[in-house]
C-alpha cells in the first residue's frame, strides 16, 4: 500500500488516526456502462426487483407509522408509491435499457432527468415542486440498484469499526446531511469541496473533531477502510502512513489531548484579562441537544442558536408548538443565562431540502434569511409566536439575520408586534421586554450600523457572511477558499465601525461568526473593544486561555496599529508577532 498525503483547508484542529469511511450521494454515483444484448433480460429483472424492494419498504414504512403521525407523512409515502407504479418510472427505463443497451441505474437516471425537465416547464408552482418527489423516489431505487447488500455490508462494517476511530470521507456533504452526523461517532471529517465557513465546515467544527475541506480528490483517491491520519490544524491528510510517520503523529495526538485536558482546569474560571476586563464567552448551537455541550464548556449563555436546522431533513415545516418546545427546552436548560435565538436563516448553502435543485442565479444574494421570512410572513409569525412563548421560560433574546436596510427591520418589527398582540389576546404569557437584535453580516449594515444600533436592542456580527459579502468570496466554494481572509483590512474596518456604532448608542455587540472561536484572533477582537464572543462550545476554553493571559490595554494598542494598516500581507505577520509576544 503506497503512502501519500493530501493538502486541503483545515477547518477544525486536532489529530485523528483511523480508518476511512467513504460516504456517497447515490445520484452522484451513477455510472454509465454498456451491457451485452444477452444481458438485457437480466438487467431488466434487476431493475424490477429494485422497484419491488422499494415499494415493499415504503409499504412497511406506512404500516409502521405511529397513530399520531401527521397525515402528510402517509400522503407523502402514497405519492412515492404512486410514482413507482407509474409507467413513466416503472416501464420507460426498461425501454431505455433495451434500446440503449445500458445499465439499469443509468436508464433510470436518464428517465428521471427527462421527467424533471418536464416538471420545470410546468407553470403551477405546486406541481413544479413535485419534481422533488420524483428525485427522492428515484434515489431510493438507485440506492438499491447500487447494492443494498453493499449498503448493509457497509452498515455492518460501520458497526465492526465502532471500536476503532472512523474518518468520514465525502465528496461533499450538505449542512442538512452533516447535522445527521452529530449522532455518529466519527473521529474526523474530510471533504473534497467546501470553504472554511461553509455551513458544512461549521457543523464539522461543532462536532469538535479534526476536519479538512477543499481536498479536491480525497473521495476518489482514498479507499474505504484505509488507515489515515488527519491533521486538522495543518490541513494535511496522510493515507497509509509509514510506521515512523504514524508513531510521530501518535505522539502529537497525545500531546494535543493532554493540552485539551489541561484546559479543563479553567472551565469555571471567569474570562477576565490580566488587567480586569471581563469578556462574555457564549455558545453557538444548532440543535436543542447542543445545550449539553454548551453548559459543559462553561459558556455564560447561548449567543447564537441557528434554528434553521429544526426545519431541515423533513417534508413539512415544524409547527408553532414543535418550535416552542425546542426553544423552551434550550431556554430552560440554560437556567436563566441568556439564550439568543436566531430566526430562520434559510437559503444560500442551507437548503431546507438538500436534494432540491437550486434555481436562483445566485442564492447567496437571493431570497435568504430575513428576506425569505418577510416573503413568507406566516412562517415568520409562527416562529415569533413560538419564540415569545418560550421567552416565558428563560432569558430569551431574538436575533434577526442578514438585515441590509431599515425597511426590512421595520417590517420585521411590525410582524413581531403582531405576534405579541395575538398572544396577548389569547392570554398566553411571554416576556414583554424580550430584546430584539440584528445580525450585522452584510457590508451595507456595517457601514450603516449607526441606524441599526439605534433601532435594535443589540447587535451581533456574523463575520462568516460579512467576509463573504465584503470580499465577494462564496464561503462554500473551495476554488476561492484560499482568498477568504478575516484579516482583510476592509473586514476589520467594518467590524470596527459596528463596534463604534454599538458603543455610541450604548448597545451590546458580539461576534458570533467563526472569527469568535479562532484563538489567533481573540486578542485582536478584544483589543478592538469586543466584549462578547459566541462560538462553538469546543472553542470556549482555548479562547478563554488566551484572554486570561492578555492585558487589555496592550491589546488595544496592538489592535489600533493593525487597524491603521492597509496591506493584508503585513497584517498577517504582525498578528502572529502580537500573539507570540503576549505568551
Ligand atoms: C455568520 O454569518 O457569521 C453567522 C454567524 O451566521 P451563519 O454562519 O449561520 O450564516
Ligand atoms: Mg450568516
Amino acid at each position: 500500500m503506497t503512502s501519500f498525503s493530501m493538502h486541503g483547508v483545515g477547518v477544525s484542529s486536532g489529530i485523528a488516526i483511523g480508518n476511512a469511511h467513504l460516504i456517497s450521494h447515490a445520484l452522484l454515483e451513477v455510472v454509465h456502462f454498456k451491457i451485452e444484448a444477452s444481458a438485457i433480460d437480466e438487467e431488466i429483472a434487476r431493475f424490477e426487483r429494485a422497484i419491488g424492494l422499494v415499494k415493499h419498504d415504503l409499504e412497511q414504512l406506512k404500516a409502521q407509522l405511529p397513530k399520531n403521525a401527521p397525515a402528510e407523512l402517509s400522503a407523502f409515502i402514497n405519492t412515492h408509491l404512486a410514482m413507482l407504479s407509474d409507467k413513466s418510472l416503472s416501464e420507460a427505463p426498461k425501454a431505455i435499457i433495451r434500446t440503449e443497451l445500458c445499465n439499469a441505474e443509468w436508464a433510470l437516471k436518464q428517465q428521471m432527468d427527462d421527467i424533471v425537465a418536464q416538471f420545470d416547464a410546468i407553470e403551477d408552482a405546486y406541481l413544479r415542486e413535485r419534481k422533488q418527489d420524483v428525485v427522492q423516489v428515484v434515489e431510493r431505487v438507485i440506492k438499491v440498484l447500487l447494492g443494498r447488500d453493499q449498503l448493509a455490508a457497509s452498515e455492518k462494517k460501520l458497526q465492526a469499526r465502532q471500536e476503532r476511530a472512523m474518518i468520514l470521507v465525502a465528496h461533499d456533504v450538505s449542512p442538512a446531511d452533516a447535522i445527521q452526523f452529530k449522532h455518529h461517532q466519527f473521529a474526523a471529517f474530510i471533504t473534497d469541496v467546501g470553504g472554511v465557513t461553509s455551513h458544512t465546515a461549521i457543523l464539522a467544527r461543532s462536532l469538535n473533531i479534526p476536519s479538512i475541506v477543499a481536498l479536491q480528490r480525497a473521495r476518489d483517491l482514498i479507499n474505504d477502510g484505509e488507515l489515515m491520519i488527519v491533521d486538522g490544524s495543518e490541513g494535511v491528510v496522510i493515507v497509509n502512513p509509514d510506521p515512523e510517520v504514524l508513531a510521530e503523529y501518535q505522539l502529537k495526538q497525545n500531546q494535543w489531548q493532554l493540552a485539551q485536558q489541561k484546559l479543563q482546569r479553567i472551565k469555571t474560571t471567569k474570562a477576565v484579562t490580566v488587567d480586569g476586563v471581563a469578556i462574555d464567552l457564549l455558545a453557538n448551537i444548532e440543535v436543542p441537544d447542543d445545550v449539553v455541550a454548551a453548559k459543559a464548556s462553561g459558556a455564560v449563555g447561548v449567543g447564537l442558536y441557528r434554528t434553521e436546522f429544526l426545519f431541515m431533513n423533513r417534508a413539512e415545516m415544524p409547527d408553532e408548538q414543535e418550535q416552542f418546545e425546542a426553544y423552551k427546552h434550550v431556554a430552560e436548560a440554560m437556567k436563566g443565562h441568556p439564550v439568543t435565538i436566531r430566526t430562520l436563516d434559510i437559503g444560500a448553502d442551507k437548503q431546507l431540502n438538500p436534494d432540491e435543485v437550486v434555481t436562483a442565479t445566485n442564492p447567496a444574494l437571493g431570497l435568504r434569511a430575513v428576506r425569505y421570512c418577510l416573503a413568507e410572513p406566516q412562517i415568520f409569525h409562527s416562529q415569533f409566536r413560538a419564540l415569545l412563548r418560550a421567552s416565558h421560560y428563560g432569558q430569551v433574546k431574538i436575533l434577526i439575520p442578514m438585515l441590509s436596510n431599515l425597511a426590512e427591520l421595520r417590517q420585521t418589527k411590525l410582524l413581531f408586534a403582531r405576534a405579541k398582540e395575538s398572544l396577548r389576546q389569547q392570554g398566553i404569557p411571554f416576556d414583554e421586554q424580550v430584546p430584539i437584535g440584528g445580525m450585522i453580516e452584510v457590508p451595507a449594515a456595517a457601514i450603516n450600523a449607526d441606524a441599526f444600533a439605534q433601532e435594535l436592542d443589540f447587535l451581533s456580527i456574523g463575520t462568516n457572511d460579512l467576509i463573504q459579502y465584503t470580499l465577494a468570496i462564496d464561503r462554500a466554494d473551495d476554488a476561492v477558499a484560499h482568498l477568504y481572509n478575516p484579516l482583510h483590512p476592509a473586514v476589520l474596518r467594518l467590524i470596527q465601525m459596528t463596534i463604534a456604532a454599538a458603543a455610541k448608542y450604548d448597545k451590546p455587540v458580539s461576534v458570533c461568526g467563526e472569527m469568535a472561536g479562532d484563538t489567533k484572533l481573540t486578542r485582536l477582537l478584544v483589543g478592538m473593544g469586543m466584549r462578547q464572543l459566541s462560538m462553538h462550545p469546543a472553542h470556549i476554553l482555548s479562547v478563554k486561555s488566551q484572554i486570561l493571559q492578555s492585558e487589555e490595554n496592550v491589546l488595544a494598542k496592538q489592535a489600533k496599529k493593525i487597524l491603521s494598516m492597509t496591506d493584508l500581507e503585513k497584517i498577517d505577520p504582525l498578528i502572529k508577532k502580537f500573539n507570540g509576544e503576549v505568551h
